[in-house]
């Protein structure tokens, strides 16, 4: 970026600098030529009063020939009647030399030309006299190339002193402008954005919350993996403990088998935590895509209360479900996960007698799923909480009744997936109602 800009700014300069000079050398070639002719209007003035026997004098035609001068007397007619330079016998008709015609038409005229004699460059300042004759002076001006190239020189010299002094000053500015740019690399997390440049503050902001985006993913990482280990950790233990105690053959028959159960109960569970956890693996793998198709969600809810009936009578607890038949697009294998851990955990953390009721309704933009209980509720301070993995308000609880901690989890991925939006309402010792509205379309 430093070597672009650099770059940038030495064209810049450059092509500032060469526009300048050419500039000046043409303004002062102009100058330089105003100056001529008006010194030889001078000249013309001076000698037009004298007598053409005083310029053909040998001593005044050395000098004129001295300054550069030449001075010619033109007839009205265009006759040459005395040049100081040349022979008026061989010099042709200057009726039609521009500065002639000029100065028979209004009193003066001027021109520039090569000279037929030599390289050089002539201005000629004309000028009528009383009596109808012209008096020209003309001057030997050096050429203009010559005159370029004198001053090329200079102005090369100039130039590249400049294109230089630019480059080390843009060099300088560069790297003070890019300075806080730079501390900020070294420094994302503490920059104030309040002594960066207003034009990258929002690029600043965004990098800012996708390094700690980036942060927190990778503590939640971490946690996660500690907490899976922590999780599997006790059911191995107990399995390790039992099988012990049986193969020491200190336990008696009885024992064994009241052993092989809680090995069994162990090992159920850790198949379940594995279980949701290549679920939330699944759901956490932004590349995976979930195949969607229309499903009616009353109809899987009722065969989510079918499956769940056995388990909810041993707990008394009645399930209804209310509400029509309403068509989305989703992913069935979800939304069974989805509708199952909602109404396991409504059984679950209800009271003996109570009721789970689940609605199904189309909105005007979808539909809307309620799933209700009637049990212990969930305290103001847990709500939000209770989405994140392995949280539990009720350790005890969630671990007798052979709970993940991981279901909500789950759920609240399966509503990001499917666009949804999910609300909670819940109070202590009256009961849980969890709302998630679904678009019709997935988009
Ligand atoms: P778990 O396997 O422990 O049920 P979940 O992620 O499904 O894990 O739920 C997290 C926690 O939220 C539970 O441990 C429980 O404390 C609380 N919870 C979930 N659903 C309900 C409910 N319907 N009523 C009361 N508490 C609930």
């Amino acid at each position: 970026m430093k070597k672009k800009i650099n770059a940038q700014f030495i064209a810049v300069s450059a092509f500032a600098v060469v526009v300048t000079a050419l500039m000046s050398m043409l303004l002062f070639y102009n100058i330089f030529k105003n100056q001529v002719f008006d010194d030889i209007k001078a000249y013309a003035h001076v000698i037009q009063p004298l007598n053409q026997e005083l310029w053909e004098q040998e001593k005044n035609l050395q000098r004129l020939k001295e300054d550069g001068l030449r001075i010619t007397l033109i007839a009205p007619d265009g006759t040459v009647e005395y040049d100081s330079s040349a022979d008026k016998g061989q010099m042709e008709n200057h009726g039609r030399r521009p500065e002639i015609i000029d100065a028979l038409k209004t009193g003066e005229g001027m021109d520039v030309r090569r000279s037929d004699t030599s390289s050089l460059h002539t201005l000629y300042y004309a000028q009528r006299l009383e009596e109808g004759a012209v008096l020209r002076v003309g001057k030997d001006s050096e050429n203009i190339f010559r005159i370029f190239f004198h001053m090329l020189e200079l102005v090369l010299v100039l130039s590249v002193l400049i294109v230089l002094m630019c480059a080390a000053l843009s060099r300088v500015l560069v790297r003070r402008l890019l300075l806080p740019i730079e501390k900020l690399a070294s420094h994302l997390e503490d920059a104030a954005l309040e002594n960066i440049y207003e034009e990258i503050a929002p690029f600043i902001q965004t990098i800012q919350q996708q390094h700690e985006d980036i942060l927190n993913h990778a503590r939640m990482r971490q946690e996660f993996t500690a907490n899976v280990s922590h999780e599997l950790k006790t059911p191995l233990t107990a399995i390790a403990g039992y099988a012990e105690l049986i193969d020491s053959g200190m336990a008696d028959d009885k024992d064994a088998r009241r052993f092989a159960g809680e090995i069994r109960a162990s090992s159920d569970r850790l198949l379940f935590l594995i279980n949701d956890i290549i679920k939330l693996s699944e759901l956490d793998d932004a590349d995976q895509e979930f195949e969607v198709e229309q499903i009616d969600l009353y109809q899987m809810a009722q065969g989510c209360l079918d499956m769940l009936d056995l388990q909810a009578a041993n707990q008394h607890i009645s399930l209804e479900l209310k509400g029509r038949s309403s068509l989305l697009t989703a992913n069935r294998r979800l939304m069974d996960e989805l509708l199952y851990n909602l109404c396991s955990n409504a059984i679950q953390y209800n009271n003996p007698g109570g009721s789970v009721t689940l609605t199904v309704e189309p909105a005007p933009d979808g539909t809307v799923l309620s799933v209700a209980d009637t049990g212990i509720g969930i305290p103001k301070e847990h709500q939000e909480r209770i989405f994140e993995r392995f949280y539990r308000v009720d350790k005890s609880r969630s671990k007798q009744s052979g709970g993940t901690g991981l279901g909500l989890a789950i759920v609240k991925h399966i509503v990001a997936q499917h666009h949804a939006e999910l609300s909670i309402e819940s109070e202590m010792g009256k009961g849980t109602k969890i709302i998630i509205c679904f678009p019709r379309k997935i988009t």
